[in-house]
């Protein structure tokens, strides 16, 4: 049987560290990790602690070809690794893709989380068949093209671009708009537009929106962006459902809501949906219920 659909999953909707409590129930204590699939392939975004519970689901489903695509090793997006089952398994071919590593072999930021004294196994030590593809601009996991751009973050991030069945999700997690940070250096705009565009005309953006405008006055140069920036991107680029992502752990879900709902206000916004990440939450693209 042939599977067919482009569909997205959230498993950690957290940023920098994972909240769990009464408090964080409705969006979700776990850090970044969302499942994507296209027809049969299935791609992870990042392996923050939410990968956890979907390697318990892959297996399950006994899925035995999975591609792992990290936008950047910070630990809120690496952490879940030691604990995603699948890696443990010899029958799974892993695939895991990555930013080039300069001058250090591309296993390092695995290697460097799973090492003694903060984890008993070793990444050598794992059963999978596990190969590491560099990232580049564009190109194709399968059926999907694949591309990607560079964000504003202190030691890189990439922001991911899915294209399958005519429809597109953009993923741009960590990120400091440049004109927020420095509004008078003469590349920002260049360097903001070229990131709206990257998004322009995306069906699904899942982006980060660690700060309100007032916070961000303290925690300028963190590499994080605002919910208005945020919101007023998307606007720009005409995207079509806005999902915001990487919630900060002061932010509980009675906060977040109130965000949302500000957003959603806002006449600008069109016929843009708005959205909160939220853990287990399911956006179909293409042959689902919500499909576009
Ligand atoms: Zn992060
Ligand atoms: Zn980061």
């Amino acid at each position: 049987m042939t599977i067919t659909g482009f569909s997205v999953q959230f498993w950690g909707t957290r940023g920098s560290i994972a909240t769990p409590g009464p408090g964080t129930v409705r969006c979700g204590g776990n850090t970044a990790c969302v499942e994507v699939r296209c027809g049969d392939t299935v791609l992870i975004l990042d392996a923050g602690t939410g990968i956890r519970l979907l390697g318990q689901k892959l297996q399950r489903e006994k899925v035995r070809s999975l591609h792992l695509l990290i936008s950047h090793p910070h630990v809120d997006h690496l952490q879940g690794f030691p604990f995603f089952l699948p890696a443990y398994d010899p029958g799974v071919d892993l695939r895991i893709h990555q930013a080039p590593q300069a001058g250090s072999p591309a296993s390092e930021p695995f290697d460097r989380l799973m090492e003694a004294p903060h984890f008993p196994v070793t990444f050598r030590d794992l059963r999978a068949r596990i190969r590491f593809k560099t990232l580049s601009a564009e190109g194709r996991i399968g059926p999907v093209v694949v591309k990607t751009h560079p964000l504003n973050h202190p030691g890189g991030n990439r922001a991911f671009r899915l294209e399958y069945e005519g429809k597109s999700l953009v993923y741009m997690a960590d990120h400091e708009p440049y004109g927020l940070l420095n509004g008078s250096d003469p590349r920002a705009g260049s360097r903001d537009e070229a990131i709206l565009d990257f998004t322009r005309a995306s069906d699904l953006l899942i982006r980060e929106t660690q700060y309100t405008e007032e916070e961000y006055e303290t925690r300028r140069g963190w590499g994080h962006g605002t919910f208005g920036e945020a919101f007023r991107a998307a606007v720009g680029a005409g995207v079509r459902r806005l999902v915001l992502f990487h919630h900060d752990p002061d932010h509980d879900d009675d906060f977040l809501e109130a965000e949302l709902a500000r957003l959603r206000s806002r006449p600008e916004r069109g016929g843009m949906e708005i959205h909160l990440a939220r853990e287990g939450d399911c956006f179909h693209l293409a042959g689902g219920p919500d499909a576009a």
